[in-house]
């Protein structure tokens, strides 16, 4: 059996047009036009290309783009008025805090003083509580792109058991949660789980969010499950680099049903719900009908 590969980067390049039409109608409808602020600090490579192409696609769907590039011995102070400048600035919608920041800087503070209406990333505590509690939230970006993948492959999820390898709060513990919302049977698997091997193999569909390149093999997968690859890996093969995910990609697909590929799957896809947020922000701010 040969899975279907899920085409994240067509499919954020239609949430990309719904996101530029809804923007378009923001103006021509409010004069309004939604802004998002990215702020980075340091110079961490990897954060900078993110950075770079986030800005890029916010200025393509017609928003205004904002970034404020701070030195990597900011001091936590300097940080912290400046997104309060932001949380106050009514031309500003959405506010994205790029991780990691530098150690001097205390991570859960600096994302807790992000208002939680501008939380674009949806990881302050409010956030957390209420995509917890079934509620009206903003939805961290990652898990959203991968449950719309989801949701669009299978249409229902209700009674699907569901491992997500990872238990991150920005990736693994939220897509848990999105997964519980839409009535899958959610398993958490992490470095402590005892045989991931036959966790993973009683799954209809699986997340692996880990960081390890190629580390979940094609015989781990149950005949016909969804896998949905979140790790970005970056490792050097035959001399040269490569992008790789989390699963092994070749004896995966070989094995499951559908199957997300690294580069082209998860990856478009969070941009793309950076985007959609930032509208949903911006449509909440001025008491509008926010998009499907
Ligand atoms: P973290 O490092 O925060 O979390 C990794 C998780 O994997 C931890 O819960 C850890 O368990 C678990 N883990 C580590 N080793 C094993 C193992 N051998 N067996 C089972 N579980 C293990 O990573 P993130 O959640 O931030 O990111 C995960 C991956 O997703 C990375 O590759 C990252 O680059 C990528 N990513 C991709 C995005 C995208 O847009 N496509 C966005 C965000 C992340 P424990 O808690 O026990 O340590």
């Amino acid at each position: 059996m040969t899975a279907t590969i899920i085409d994240g980067k067509a499919f954020a390049a239609r949430v990309r047009e719904q996101v530029a039409e809804h923007v378009k109608r923001l103006k021509t409808d409010h004069g309004i036009k939604p802004g998002l602020a990215v702020v980075l600090v340091g110079e961490d490579p990897a954060s900078q290309v993110y950075v770079r192409s986030k800005g890029k696609m916010t200025v393509e769907v017609g928003m205004n783009s904002v970034e404020h590039k701070l030195d990597a011995d900011t001091s936590e102070a300097d940080l912290l008025s400046l997104i309060d400048q932001l949380n106050n600035d009514p031309e500003i919608h959405g506010i994205l805090v790029q991780l990691p920041l530098p150690k001097h800087l205390d991570e859960d503070l600096v994302i807790n003083s992000v208002a939680p209406e501008k939380d674009v990333d949806g990881f302050h505590i409010s956030n957390v509580g209420l995509l917890g509690t079934g509620q009206k939230s903003m939805v961290p970006c990652t898990p959203l792109g991968c449950l719309m993948m989801l949701r669009d492959h299978h249409g229902s999820l209700s009674g699907m058991d569901a491992v997500v390898i990872g238990r991150s709060n920005i990736v693994g513990k939220p897509m848990a949660q999105l997964l519980l919302g839409d009535s899958c049977t959610v398993t958490i698997a992490h470095s402590r789980t005892k045989d991931l091997a036959d966790v993973v193999r009683r799954a209809d569909i699986v997340v692996a969010a880990v960081g390890r390149p190629e580390m979940v093999p094609g015989d781990w997968i149950k005949p016909g499950a969804t896998v949905i690859d979140v790790g970005i890996n970056r490792i050097e093969r035959d001399g040269k680099n490569k992008l790789v995910g989390d699963a092994d990609f070749d004896s995966c697909a070989a094995v499951a049903g559908a199957i997300t590929p690294v580069p082209g799957g998860v990856g478009p896809m969070t941009i793309a719900c950076l985007l959609a947020n930032t509208v949903t922000a911006c449509c909440r701010a001025n008491g509008l009908a926010e998009p499907e």
